[in-house]
């Protein structure tokens, strides 16, 4: 038979019918890795099959012939592991098409049909496996206003169900945005201003995929598409500007195209402004190392540090609210008085934590709900997350009672009769403990169905009567060791071994040789197996029916969940920074809205952790905002000119500050002993040399970038992070650079400013401009070696200490005495006309030709006649009768 239908396919032109399938399926999404499902694998053909074998480092065989006799290349993975498979193609940028049998093949005649049930892309998906559990897994879709710079921008989280518009005026702008945002997948535009944007936003894009994003053909398909998933907020406010909605088509026609299974219910919709929140440059996420270092890892940054949430939504809640300070004060200040109030209760803290951890990602289970992929445990764990809030709002509620002011009942989660109700459903039907699968069934209580119980009941009664008749068997034909047996193929049987071969009655079947016997059947072992392989099937699949009506319970609940959610991860983030300000001697700081910051005893939370117990030295920092003449707050200077060695801790202190600010305008304690902030309203730095070769862009042009930027973009309100400006040019440039960008933010900007430089000319800055102070990072030098204070003092250093760090670092001493001599030359003024070092000159015959090459310019030549001629004339003075003569002489000089 089967050698039969070989023949008939060898006969066959073109290609076989699933293969068929699988060719439309791919001219749908050519793009993606098309994951072809056959029985219990994944297939994939053709140059999917070999670009996954390479990325998965999978096998790669050949199935079938193609249409020119060539073997077609084909990789499968178990379907049961596909999820851990795609998750990993996702990480290196694919995208993935899931294409699934729609009916059982047991049940259908030929060919079984095939559908592209959804298609994961980095930025669009819902495993588990794929997602970072404490991280947002943006899709963001950029529109461009064509001629001018203003951009709109759509950010989807799809395990969340949010949809977040907002425009912006400028590249920069929108390089800042997706800094903070970390999407993983973006849609720029298609062509060639698309392409501009993608250019633009490479550096904020480690790690995600860009691709240009179509939109449908007119504006009567963009609004439907709009009401179609977002029903009545398609006219709502946050699509109610161009630029934002074209994004918003954009991404939302990406998301429904990757979905053709099922619908996009997305209800959360918002726009909002990023100037009302505190603006960081994608320099300053990057620099500060607020998420992740600058070797990419998460620990070592700040949110690693901060991060005692104890539920992955409060932990992306953290992680939103360091990228995205405000500037409201009024709303830093009850951020500050819940966590205020968590610090002073330690022993409600730890309750709350206690029962926090008990708490599952409800926003992301809202979502796989509504979206109908949740599994029975899935649904348990909305179960138990919701009686844990339960128990979380009483507690709170109690604590909010008995506390005199309403910071606490603030942040008690609103009870609802649909969350008591959704409890009581999954309480009442799921068992303690469901399955992953709901194939299997095992998920629903006794009791709650009464047809389910008596399919239960008949196929364990059965199995009872299984049993009767093996014994029965037994008795009958003297065969002591006659077992009855189950398998998948061949189903109950009766297994007589060798030995007992003879006393087999007749009526038994025989159905299956074994190694040492044989199995039987017979007629009433073949009922009994009908009746309960009947109950067991019946039973499954009215638990799967079940689950799937307890799964649209949820779905339909998924707004409710996703209001205790967010309540949840807010208790979950002030618990975490009480806990963290508890732990490490954090301070509340004042936010007002002045100009003046102001930090007293401050230490660099990532730095004092890595140094030994004690050692850090805390520094205190005094800045307000003014305009030179008007010098704001007290005493206070506007731009601090900070000297000092190499490694004494110029960069650790002006980091602090910054990231002082942050923490306090985020809603959290800083690392202080006293804290006050005037609201910043954008944080600029600039800090150490970076190239951006890939980019074609020289590490000076990088850093003169970066400083153009902060000069364009700084207000008043402003702090400005420089750690060192014009270092990667000429000595002369790079200073004359830094002078007059001190003197146009002091001058002209009067943002708050501190500027580490190692040209100590700087400090002459402040003789002549009262809002300049120098300070310097003490050091000492004993024996030829630095001694780092780390202590920040008035007054402006001489020295960097430069040659005496070089030794620490183990330049050879060779190198170093030279460099020592040279410096004193330099020091001393003793300078050949090029400026280079007197001990330069030649001190040996062989020395000489090497050093003349070093030697700089040659010294100036005497002046010419005509030279000197001219410079005698003074034509102001000369008559036109005159001025012919001297034209005539200096003619005949020549
Ligand atoms: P360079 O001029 O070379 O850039 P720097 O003055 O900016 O140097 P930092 O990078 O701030 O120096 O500090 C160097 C090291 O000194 C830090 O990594 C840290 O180990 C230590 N350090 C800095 N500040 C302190 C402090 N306040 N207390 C204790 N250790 C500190």
């Amino acid at each position: 038979m089967n050698a039969a239908r070989r023949k008939k396919g060898a006969k066959r032109k073109g290609p076989s019918p699933a293969m068929q399938q699988f060719l439309r399926a791919k001219e749908r999404y050519p793009e993606a890795l098309l994951f072809f499902r056959m029985g219990d694998f994944y297939e994939l053909f053709y140059d999917d099959a070999v670009r996954a074998s390479e990325l998965l480092d999978i096998a790669l065989t050949t199935r079938g012939k193609g249409p020119v006799g060539e073997a077609i290349p084909m990789a499968g993975v178990p379907h049961h592991a596909a999820a851990g498979y795609v998750s990993k193609l996702l990480q290196k940028g694919q995208t993935v098409a899931i294409c699934e049998q729609m009916a059982d093949p047991k049940t259908v005649k030929g060919v079984v049909p095939r559908e592209v049930v959804r298609v994961v892309t980095p930025g669009l998906c819902l495993e588990e496996d794929a997602l970072d559990a404490r991280t947002d897994n943006y899709l963001v879709a950029v529109a461009v206003a064509e001629g001018e710079g203003a951009l709109g921008l759509a950010a989807l989280e799809l395990s969340t169900g949010e949809l977040r518009t907002c425009a912006l005026p400028d590249a920069a702008a929108l390089l800042a945005e997706i800094a903070r945002l970390d999407p993983r997948e973006v849609l720029v535009p298609e062509g060639e201003a698309g392409e501009a944007v993608a250019a633009t936003l490479r550096p904020a894009l480690e790690r995600a995929t860009s691709r240009p994003g179509p939109l449908p053909e007119g504006a009567d398909a963009s609004d439907a598409l709009l009401t179609r998933i977002l029903g009545d907020e398609a006219r709502g406010p946050a699509l109610a500007d161009p630029l934002p909605r074209r994004a918003a088509v954009r991404a939302l026609a990406y998301a429904e195209a990757s979905q053709p299974g099922a619908s996009l219910e997305l209800r959360r919709v918002g726009r909002y402004d990023p100037a009302d929140q505190l603006v960081l440059d994608e320099a300053a996420v990057r620099h500060l190392e607020l998420v992740r270092t600058l070797r990419g890892e998460r620990r070592g940054s700040l949110l690693h540090l901060l991060d005692l949430t104890k539920t992955s939504m409060g932990a992306r809640a953290l992680r939103r609210r360091l990228l995205a300070p405000l500037t409201d004060v009024a709303a830093i200040r009850r951020r500050h008085d819940a966590v205020e109030a968590l610090v002073a209760d330690a022993a409600l803290r730890r309750e709350l934590r206690e029962r926090l951890a008990g708490v599952a990602d409800l926003e992301r289970l809202a979502t796989r709900a509504a979206l109908g992929v949740a599994t029975p445990r899935d649904l348990g764990a909305v179960r138990d997350s919701l009686a844990a809030a339960r128990e979380l709002r009483e507690v709170l509620g109690a604590a909010a009672a008995a506390s005199t002011d309403d910071t606490l009942a603030a942040l008690v989660p609103a009870a609802g009769l649909e969350l008591a109700t959704l409890e009581e459903a999954l309480q009442g039907a799921l068992v303690e403990s469901p399955p992953v699968s709901a194939r299997d069934g095992g998920i629903v209580r006794e009791g709650v169905d009464t047809d389910l119980d008596e399919l239960r009941t008949l196929s364990s009664k059965s199995k009872d009567v299984v049993l009767e008749l093996e014994q029965r068997e037994r008795r009958r034909t003297g065969i002591p060791s006659l077992k009855v047996k189950f398998s998948r193929v061949f189903g109950y049987t009766l297994e007589v071994t060798r030995a007992h071969l003879d006393r087999v009655p007749s009526e038994y079947v025989r159905k299956q040789t074994i190694a040492n016997g044989e199995r039987y059947v017979t007629e009433e072992l073949a009922e009994l197996q009908e009746k309960i392989l009947g109950a067991d099937e019946r039973s499954k699949r009215l638990e799967q029916r079940l689950f799937e009506d307890l799964r649209g319970i949820v779905g339909r609940g998924a707004e409710a969940l996703r209001r205790v959610a967010a309540a949840l991860a807010a208790v979950d983030v002030h618990a975490a920074l009480a806990e963290v300000a508890q732990r490490h001697g954090y301070v509340r700081p004042t936010v007002d809205e002045g100009l003046l910051l102001e930090l007293v005893e401050a230490r660099h939370p990532i730095v004092e952790q890595l140094a030994a117990a004690g050692t850090f030295v805390p520094n205190d920092v005094r800045l307000a905002a003014g305009t030179g003449d008007d010098e704001g707050e007290g005493e206070a200077p506007q731009l601090m000119v900070i000297t000092g060695p190499n490694m004494a801790g110029k960069s650790t202190a002006m980091r602090q500050t910054a990231l002082a600010v942050i923490l306090a305008q985020a809603g959290a304690f800083v690392p202080a002993q006293a804290a006050h902030v005037g609201v910043v309203d954008r944080l600029y730095t600039r800090v150490g040399a970076s190239d951006d070769l890939g980019g074609g862009q020289s590490t000076f042009m990088v850093e003169m970038k970066e400083t153009a930027s902060i000069v364009r973009g700084a207000t008043r309100r402003s702090l400005v992070i420089l750690d060192e400006i014009g270092r990667g040019t000429s000595t002369y440039d790079g200073l004359a650079i830094a002078w007059a960008v001190a003197e146009h933010l002091h001058d002209v900007i009067g943002c708050r400013t501190m500027f580490a430089t190692h040209y100590h000319e700087l400090c002459e800055l402040a003789a002549t401009r009262p809002g300049v102070a120098n300070v310097n990072v003490a050091a000492r030098e004993y024996e030829g070696d630095v001694v780092f204070l780390h202590k920040l003092v008035p007054g402006g250093s001489s020295r960097s200490y430069g040659v005496a760090v070089a030794r620490l670092a183990g330049l050879p001493p060779v190198v170093l005495a030279r460099a020592r001599a040279l410096l004193g030359d330099l020091e001393g003024g003793q300078m050949l006309p090029s400026g280079a070092p007197a001990r330069m000159r030649p001190v040996d015959a062989r020395g000489q030709a090497q050093l003349e090459l070093f030697a700089g310019p040659a010294p100036e030549p005497e002046p010419s006649e005509v030279h000197k001629t001219l410079a005698g004339l003074d034509p102001e003075r000369m008559t036109p009768l005159e001025a012919l003569q001297a034209l005539a002489r200096l003619k005949q000089l020549l």
